[in-house]
């Protein structure tokens, strides 16, 4: 049997080091807002280039946060990829802005830029970008028209924790960023946690008061503010497995080399990546397409490989937003009817990928 994600073994491989930490965060007594999460923050910030990081709840108080906390809310437009994990888009709903869909390119599944500029309007305020699957997106074209029509760029990077966009990191290349630590991400708590990037200090000291009942000093309360705010149990277990996010992700690489030089049939459609000095996908997800999506992962559970699909519907088409349900995005949709997911992670070996290529071959 191959698993999809094998979250025990990913984690087993430092059990010493978490337990020890975990040990140091249960004897020092401090169990919210403490030495843990300051190392994190600092580490974490100085890993993507940043001059800041927040640690929060999760990814979605992240991404919300980092839109209300730039003043935009009810009314207010942001665009937003159409083939995205929901949470992207649940983000802008939340603060009342109106997400405004663009479709992304079908080679990258990033936002294609050349489709934002005819979205804009005199009501757009921000750019969300998400860097699907672990790859960047493009961002030099993204922050020319940010750039043009004074909007600010917001990247979810819930997928893409260490990837590069011409030697910069993800987390480094707008206005703010959202990660997300949940336990199946490249770098995975051991439940939900997330974090903002920056580099502006203004924003920086409204964030962290916001993710703290809008206080800086307690019972002190300068805005109407949520209680987000990142675990130190959690921080603990970030601070060891940070320092083996690049190792994690080089083996994800090695494996989606091995894929796309071995896996040879024409009813699959491998994921294209941008070849170039200074950019690096981190391969959250290895996605390929078919058009009999479901008599392939068939035929690889029957061969005891675990297989699956991100995402199935499209944001478009979810009952949440039964207001878009009649809308037409042709590219979303055919990617959402003929992506399959298959196995990749730090733990899983060329053997094994060995053995998917092959199932895949025969089929
Ligand atoms: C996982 C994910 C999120 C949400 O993160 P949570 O921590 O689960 O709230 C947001 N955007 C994308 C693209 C994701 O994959």
């Amino acid at each position: 049997m191959i698993p999809f994600l094998d979250l025990k073994q990913i984690n087993m491989r430092h059990e010493e080091e978490i337990t020890q930490s975990f040990t140091n965060f249960l004897h020092s007594g401090w169990y919210i807002l403490g030495k843990q999460v300051e190392d994190f923050e600092k580490q974490f910030a100085e890993y993507c280039g940043t001059k800041y990081c927040i640690g929060l709840a999760n990814g979605l108080d992240a991404l919300s946060l980092i839109i209300r906390a730039y003043g935009i809310g009810e009314g207010d437009e942001i665009i937003v990829p159409s083939n995205t994990y929901i949470a992207s888009i649940l983000a802008i709903s939340a603060n009342g802005s109106i997400p405004i869909l663009v479709e992304p390119d079908l080679l990258s599944y990033n936002i294609d830029p050349k489709a934002i500029e005819e979205k804009i309007t005199s009501r757009t305020k921000a750019i969300m970008v998400v860097h699907l699957y672990g790859q960047a997106c493009n961002m030099d074209p993204i922050n020319e028209l940010a750039e043009k029509y004074n909007l600010k760029v917001f990247e979810d990077c819930a997928q893409a924790h260490g990837a590069i966009y011409k030697g910069k990191r993800v987390g480094n290349l707008g206005n703010a960023a959202a990660f997300s630590f949940y336990p199946g991400k490249n770098l995975g708590a051991l439940g939900d946690g997330g974090a903002i990037t920056l580099n502006d200090e203004e924003i920086y000291m409204q964030l962290k008061a916001l993710r703290n009942y809008g206080s800086h000093r307690k019972y002190e309360n300068l805005y109407k503010g949520v209680n987000s705010r990142l675990d130190e149990l959690h921080a603990a277990v970030l601070k060891v497995k940070l320092k083996y996010l690049d190792d994690d992700n080089q083996v994800r690489r090695n494996i989606a080399v091995y894929y796309s030089q071995n896996i040879i049939n024409p009813a699959v459609t491998l994921p294209l990546v941008e070849q170039a000095d200074g950019l690096s996908h981190v391969w959250h997800l290895y996605v390929i397409r078919t058009n009999d999506r479901e008599r392939l992962q068939t035929h690889l559970t029957n061969k005891g490989i675990q297989t699956l699909i991100h995402y199935p519907i499209p944001p478009h088409k979810q009952q949440a937003y039964r207001e878009w349900n009649d809308e037409k995005y042709p590219i979303s949709e055919k990617i959402h009817n003929q992506v399959l997911s298959l196995p990749i992670s730090p733990v899983m070996t060329l053997e094994d990928a060995a053995k998917v290529t092959e199932a895949i071959n025969e089929y």
